[in-house]
């Protein structure tokens, strides 16, 4: 069997992985500690924050498919929030999100489904891969202290692009395309509280604030009762804001989040930001994948189509039908 090596163990790369172990040796690595990438959950004490992807939709048959024992299983539910659309203190519209348009979440928590999906699977966590080398037998990986991680056939990056750009070797044939695909940043400010907000929904989309996204995070399916919320900052501040100091941040969005809600949260327990570098990315006109079968060199992610958790999906899967038949073809030939 050829050695496939995925780089990042966020969804794209976890779906990869599961699409090609029956035909492949693949070995998946992750700089963090944990799986699912931008599908994250914080636990700070009795807090849980799913601070990266909020839910998610499925609209194509695949990833339907894909998730179906997950649905069954319940590690994937319907959260029914009751939605709100705030505009400079006042409530514009508000609905409840059922059936008709579904918004799914993983449960416990927005981890989950990585956690599921890479339990079966070679994953080697707080390993960033540092260097790709060519040698006789194929392509070398090396970590950031130049440890050997293994040499394999094809190598598949699922890391945002400014970095796939600069880890791929030049011989890549798609490296100029990865280095104009731009991301953007976002914050997200976490805050824990033993007395709850009351507040009509569970879900906001906010107008005209550098806050454009409020949830009750525990109001999600299965989560733990205790209070907390979830709010992210605009892309266009959080770009602005990209080097600034994490504190400075911090106490911005919480006045932020105060003037939006009309009560003061500088007092919650727990109050915290993580800064997405690469968050967010607008929908793309491009391949929803990229493959070099002269290199055995791959690359996909979400930023191939959107900033979405089905794009990432959709990417991953379109490579693995591409990717099979010619590892298959050179197992044959070997
Ligand atoms: C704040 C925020 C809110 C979002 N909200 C939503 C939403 O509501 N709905 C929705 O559908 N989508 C949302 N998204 C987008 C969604 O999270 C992503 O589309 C999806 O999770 C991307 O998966 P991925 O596997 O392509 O990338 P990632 O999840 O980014 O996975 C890439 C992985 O590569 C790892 N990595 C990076 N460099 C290296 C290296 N050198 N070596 C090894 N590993 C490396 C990273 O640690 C990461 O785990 C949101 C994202 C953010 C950040």
């Amino acid at each position: 069997m050829k050695r496939v090596a995925i780089i990042g163990a966020g969804l794209s790369g976890l779906v990869l992985a599961h699409r090609l172990k029956s035909c492949a040796r693949v070995a998946l690595f992750e700089k963090s500690g944990g799986v699912g990438g931008r599908m994250a959950t914080r636990h700070a004490g009795s807090f849980h924050f799913d601070h990266g992807a909020q839910y998610f939709f499925v609209k194509t048959v695949e990833f339907r498919e894909f998730l179906q024992p997950f649905l069954g299983s319940n590690a994937v539910s319907r959260w029914d929030a009751d939605f709100a659309e705030l505009d400079q203190g006042a409530t514009v519209s508000q609905r409840r999100w059922d059936e008709t348009f579904p918004h799914y979440v993983a449960v416990p928590g927005m981890n989950h489904l990585a956690k599921c999906l890479a339990a079966n699977l070679d994953v080697c966590l707080q390993t960033p891969v540092a260097k790709i080398e060519a040698n006789a037998r194929g392509w070398k990986l090396l970590s950031e202290t130049n440890e050997p991680l293994g040499t394999y056939d094809w190598v598949v990056s699922t890391v945002p692009p400014a970095q796939a750009a600069r880890l791929l070797p030049s011989c890549f044939s798609h490296v100029d395309s990865l280095s104009k695909t731009k991301m953007v940043g976002c914050y997200a400010l976490m805050l824990g509280m033993r007395k709850p907000l009351k507040t009509p929904w569970q879900a906001a989309l906010v107008r005209q604030a550098d806050i454009s996204w409020v949830s009750v995070n525990h109001s999600k399916p299965g989560r733990t009762e205790d209070y907390s919320l979830v709010a992210h900052a605009t892309n266009r501040w959080s770009e602005a804001h990209i080097e600034e100091a994490i504190e400075d941040v911090k106490d911005h969005l919480t006045r932020e989040l105060s003037q939006i809600l009309g009560c003061n949260v500088s007092t919650a327990e727990y109050r915290m930001v993580h800064r997405w570098r690469y968050a967010n990315i607008e929908r793309q006109n491009g391949p929803s994948m990229y493959l070099d079968e002269g290199s055995s060199l791959a690359a996909c992610g979400d930023w191939c189509i959107q900033g979405r958790v089905e794009a990432a999906f959709t990417s991953a899967n379109r490579l693995s039908v591409e990717l099979k038949p010619l590892i298959q073809t050179i197992s044959q030939m070997s």
